[in-house]
């Protein structure tokens, strides 16, 4: 798949150790930037690390009073974001943003498909409900956005760059099974975007972050009988260890990483030094 640091073909599982090289954006400032789920934890962060280089930055969320929040407290650092009120699991309500953002800004550069749903528990006493919320939002919702924002991303014919929020939990057991599960499929969809999109020269990338300090780190947190202490389910004993052992991340330091990874052209990051 033309990455430098790995002969290809090599399998998923390896995937902790590679750096794919995407197509970097030579110059971030000014570039339009549509983050999901951006007005809270780690898409906050890379909202403000965005807006500090820049670019010109659209969030997308359910509820409107934490939006009017983050415009706020984007204005108090005298930063500019522009909010826009959408569920991603909604392809015709994402459709109608994505033209919103062309209408007002004349172009789209970058998409963040960050919004996602931290559920956890046993997947054999998983719900019907419990199935279906998780796959719409964590997988439906990364392809709703990529169906709603690429078409415009390929209008200005000049690259461009979709980071699609996957988890360390993506790679490897270290949560339960559904929200695992959806991440590993958020890797498996990247990776074949990966490949459409290459001739377009617009690159894909995969953010797989180890503990970040947000709203589900403290829901999962806040309850140790039902995830454990360090709010890790992991069912094998090393792999527990191993996700203890990861230092938490605040969202801007979060955000910070996903910025160097937008310049850099490739973005497939753990907390794990092994993995950097
Ligand atoms: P968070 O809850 O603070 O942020 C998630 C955001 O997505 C929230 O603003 C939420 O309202 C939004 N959202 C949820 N469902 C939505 C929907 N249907 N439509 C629009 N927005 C929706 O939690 P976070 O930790 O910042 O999560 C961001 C992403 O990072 C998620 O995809 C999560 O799975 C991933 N992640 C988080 C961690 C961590 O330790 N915090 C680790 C690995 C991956």
């Amino acid at each position: 798949h033309g990455c430098s640091d790995c002969a290809a073909p090599r399998t998923r599982a390896d995937h902790g150790a590679l750096r794919h090289e995407e197509e970097p954006m030579q110059d971030v400032d000014g570039r339009v930037a549509v983050i999901t789920g951006g007005s809270s934890g780690i898409g906050r962060g890379i909202a403000l690390a965005f807006a500090r280089a820049g670019m010109r930055v659209v969030v997308t969320g359910r509820r409107p009073e934490h939006l009017a929040e983050t415009v706020e407290s984007f204005a108090a650092e005298g930063l500019e974001v522009h909010p826009m009120q959408v569920d991603v699991t909604d392809l015709s309500a994402m459709r109608a943003a994505a033209d919103e953002v062309q209408a007002r800004f004349g172009r789209v550069d970058v998409l963040v498909n960050n919004a996602g749903i931290g559920l956890t528990g046993p997947v054999a006493s998983a719900l019907p409900t419990d199935w279906d919320w998780v796959i719409d939002v964590n997988i439906r919702g990364v392809g709703n956005g990529i169906q709603a924002f690429l078409p415009k991303i390929l209008e200005n014919g000049d690259g461009g760059h979709i980071v699609n929020t996957s988890s360390m939990a993506g790679l490897m057991p270290i949560v339960a099974g559904l929200y695992s599960m959806t991440k590993a499929a958020v890797i498996g969809l990247s990776e074949a975007l990966h490949i459409e999109l290459k001739p377009a020269g617009v690159g894909v990338s995969v953010y797989c972050p180890g503990p970040v300090h947000s709203n589900i780190a403290t829901a999962v947190a806040a309850r140790p009988e039902q995830y454990g202490e360090s709010g890790y389910t992991a069912p094998d004993p090393s792999f527990a260890e191993f996700a203890r052992a990861q230092p938490y991340m605040t969202a801007e330091e979060a955000g910070e990483r996903v910025l160097a990874g937008l310049r850099r052209g490739d973005l497939f990051i753990l907390t794990h030094p092994e993995f950097r």
